[in-house]
C-alpha cells in the first residue's frame, strides 16, 4: 500500500496561514542595548528606537543591577563559562551549593536544589513524584510547563476552575485511587492574582494530596522578605512539601530553584531526568543570583517602591476608566478581548515609546487577549503616568477606529 503521509513542512506553513487570519502571529523583537528599563530594539527596517519596557519580569530592578554584573564578571573570571558537566558527574561548583543554601535559608526551608530552567524543574517534580496511576490536579490557568509536566509524567491530569478550592476538592474526590498532586501557579503569570494557598492547603490535606506551588512570579515580590506566596500564606514544608523559585523573574538572571522537603529533593536530585541529564548552569550566574538573592531578601525598599508604583498605576488607570484586572501585583494586565484590539492597543503604545506585548491565546483563553503591563521597581513615578495616559489614549483611538470601520 503506497504512504499517504502528511508532509510536516506544509503542515506548518497551513498552520501559520491559520494564524495570520486569527491574528495570533508571533514575532521576537531583537533588543540592541538596555538602560535600566529602557530597551533599544531593531525595527523590521533596519532602523532602531529606544522603548520604555513594561512587558518584561525585572520587578526588582536586578536583571541590569551593577552588582549582580560584577558578580558574574568576577565569578566568570575565577571559574571560567561552562559547569562541564551534570550535577551528578562532574559539573557541580561550589557556587551552585552556595546558591542553593541560601535560596533554603532565605525561605527558611530545609533542602533546595538548582535547575538550569523553571520549565525544566517544574517538568523534574510532576515526572520524578507522579506516574501512572497517580492524580495531578491543576488550576485552569497554571503555566504551561505544568501541564507539560502532568502529560510527560504518564499521570492523570484535571484541571479545576481557576482559584477554586472547591473544584480542585471535587476533582481529587474523583480520584481516589494512587497518589496526588495538587499543583497551583503562587501568582498567576497572566492575570496576576494570587492563589488561595490557604484553602488549597486544606484541601490537600484532607484529600492526603501534596501541594506544589510554583511560585515563579512571587517570589522576591510577595510576603514577608520577599520570600513569597507561600510565606504571605503563612503555610510552612508540612502544607507546602515543595515551591519553586525561578531565578529568571524578580531575581533578574536564569535558573530556579525548587526547595522544601529534604526527602522529596533528595529524591528528585538522584532521580528526575531533567536534573539528571542535563549540563548544570555556569557556575558564574550561580554566583550571580546569589548576589541578587542577598539583595531582593534585604533591600525591602525596592518592594515598597513597587507597591507604591502598583498602588499609584491602578489609582490613575482606573479613573480613566481602563478596563484592569483584579491584582495587587506587578502584573496589571489590560482587558483588550479581541486579538485585533490587543495589536493595535500595543501598536499604539509602541508609536508613544512603550514597550507592552499583546498576550493572545493560546497563552490566555481564548477571548481574554490582554496588555500585560508589568512594573518594576526602576520604573519612576513619571514613566507609569506618561505609560497610564499613553494607555487611555490608544483605547480611545481603537475605539474611534472601531466606530469607524462598523458599517
Ligand atoms: C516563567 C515561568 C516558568 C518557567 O520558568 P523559566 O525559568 O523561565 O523556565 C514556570 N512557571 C511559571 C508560573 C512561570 O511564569
Amino acid at each position: 500500500m503506497a504512504l499517504d503521509r502528511p508532509d510536516l513542512r506544509a503542515r506548518a506553513r497551513a498552520e501559520r496561514e491559520a494564524r495570520t487570519q486569527l491574528q495570533a502571529r508571533r514575532v521576537r523583537r531583537t533588543v540592541l542595548r538596555r538602560d535600566g528599563m529602557r530597551s533599544e530594539v531593531a525595527g523590521s527596517d533596519g532602523s532602531t528606537r529606544w522603548l520604555l519596557n513594561f512587558c518584561g519580569n525585572d520587578y526588582l530592578g536586578l536583571a541590569s543591577h551593577f552588582q549582580v554584573s560584577g558578580a558574574l564578571q568576577d565569578a566568570a573570571a575565577l571559574h571560567g563559562v561552562g559547569s562541564g558537566g551534570s550535577h551528578l558527574v562532574s559539573g557541580h561548583h561550589a557556587l551552585h551549593d552556595a546558591l542553593e543554601r541560601e535560596i533554603a535559608d532565605w525561605l527558611q526551608l530545609p533542602a533546595a536544589l538548582l535547575f538550569g530552567s523553571g520549565f525544566a524543574a517544574n517538568l523534574a517534580v510532576v515526572q520524578g513524584l507522579l506516574g501512572e496511576g497517580d492524580a495531578c490536579v491543576q488550576d485552569r490557568l497554571n503555566h504551561a510547563s505544568l501541564i507539560d509536566a502532568a502529560r510527560l509524567a504518564g499521570c492523570r491530569l484535571r484541571r479545576y476552575p481557576h482559584a477554586d478550592a472547591q473544584g480542585a476538592l471535587r476533582q481529587l474526590r474523583t480520584l481516589p485511587e494512587g497518589a496526588a498532586m495538587l499543583a497551583t501557579d503562587g501568582v498567576f503569570s497572566m492575570d496576576g492574582d494570587i492563589a488561595p494557598l490557604r484553602e488549597l492547603a486544606i484541601v490537600a490535606r484532607v484529600q492526603q494530596a501534596l501541594l506544589y506551588v510554583d511560585d515563579a512570579h512571587g517570589i522576591g515580590v510577595v510576603g514577608p522578605d520577599g520570600r513569597g506566596s507561600v510565606a504571605e500564606a503563612r503555610l510552612d514544608v508540612e502544607a507546602v512539601p515543595l515551591r519553586l523559585v525561578t531565578l529568571g523573574k524578580a531575581l533578574g538572571g536564569c535558573g530556579a530553584v525548587l526547595a522544601g522537603d529534604v526527602d522529596l529533593i533528595g529524591h528528585l536530585a538522584e532521580t528526575a531526568r531533567p536534573y539528571v541529564y542535563t549540563t548544570a548552569l555556569p557556575p558564574a550566574v550561580a554566583g550571580a543570583a546569589l548576589t541578587a538573592v542577598r539583595i531582593a531578601r534585604h533591600e525591602h525598599w525596592r518592594r515598597e517602591r513597587l507597591t507604591a508604583l502598583v498602588q499609584r498605576f491602578r489609582a490613575r488607570a482606573l479613573r480613566l476608566g481602563l478596563d484592569l484586572m483584579p491584582s495587587e501585583t506587578p502584573i496589571q494586565p489590560l482587558r483588550c478581548g479581541d486579538n485585533a484590539t490587543a495589536l493595535a492597543m500595543s501598536a499604539a503604545l509602541d508609536a508613544a515609546g512603550f514597550w507592552v506585548a499583546a498576550i493572545r491565546p493560546p497563552t490566555v483563553p481564548d477571548g481574554q487577549a490582554r496588555l500585560r503591563v508589568t512594573l518594576s521597581a526602576a520604573h519612576g513615578d513619571a514613566d507609569v503616568d506618561a505609560l497610564v495616559d499613553a494607555l487611555a489614549t490608544a483605547r480611545d483611538a481603537c475605539a474611534d477606529a472601531a466606530r469607524r470601520t462598523r458599517p
